[in-house]
């Protein structure tokens, strides 16, 4: 597992010297461990190495994986979320990145008023207003915050996004400061019950710029556990 620990060492000398060249500290970003299609063990094997923070795509996943790992692992739900899952997931995940409806917000304050809970989560914005993409369109997001900031069992901390499959990571940098700025400009505007305190983008390709442009949680997958192998479920590879 060797490789593991390398991959993990390259990844947070690429944040810090990200972090270094956009005059950032450190400990304003997060690395989150995104751990889909990959075992347990190789999980437990970046859990030692003291990372704690991991995201899965799938309710089931990740609800199995947190059954079997560490109490101190906090569980991020970051893919398409079905409603009829929310129950099980909001008692495991620390956070919902992936809210992209009303009627999904409206699910999850039920469930959450049920168990007695609050809920956080992050409105995920499809920045780059892609036809094949989940997420509120940017010119919407205001809108749709001010419905959700309303449900009492709802904490909304933030924004996600998920940018284009890009060959040049800097193609991207221009989407990251659009949502930086929103990002920004919600926070100005102090709305009751959101706290505009996580901005959750950058993935394995392009986690270096949107570090530069503000991000404080990237998500890193292959860069850290290495390709994924699917079965051929065509599902699956929708997410990806
Ligand atoms: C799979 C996934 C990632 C990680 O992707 P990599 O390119 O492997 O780093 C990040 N965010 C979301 C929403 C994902 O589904």
């Amino acid at each position: 597992m060797e490789q593991l620990q390398n991959n993990l060492k390259e990844v947070e000398r690429r944040i810090e010297q990200a972090c270094i060249r956009s005059g950032r500290k450190r400990e304003e970003v997060t690395l989150i461990a995104v751990s889909k299609t990959k075992p347990i063990s190789m999980i437990e094997t970046v859990y030692k190495e003291g990372i704690f923070e991991f995201g899965e795509n799938k309710v089931q996943e990740l609800c199995e994986k947190a059954a079997c790992l560490p109490e101190r692992i906090h569980w991020h739900m970051i893919g398409h979320l079905q409603r009829n899952k929310v129950k099980q997931v909001i008692q495991k995940a620390c956070l919902i990145h992936s809210v992209d409806s009303i009627r999904l917000a409206e699910q999850i304050e039920q469930e959450a008023k049920k168990l007695g809970k609050e809920v956080f989560i992050l409105i995920e914005v499809n920045i780059a207003q892609e036809e094949t993409k989940y997420g509120i369109s940017p010119i919407e997001v205001q809108e749709f915050i001010q419905k959700v900031a309303i449900m009492p069992h709802i904490r909304i901390k933030g924004l996600m996004t998920s940018a284009p499959y890009v060959a040049n990571p800097e193609e991207n940098r221009e989407y990251f400061k659009n949502l930086s700025q929103l990002y920004i400009d919600i926070q100005k505007k102090n709305i009751d019950n959101v706290n505009m305190e996580i901005l959750s983008m950058g993935m394995t390709n392009d986690y270096e710029i949107a570090i530069e442009e503000g991000a404080t949680h990237v998500r890193v997958g292959t860069g850290i556990f290495g390709e994924r192998f699917y079965q051929i479920k065509k599902e699956d590879e929708v997410n990806v």
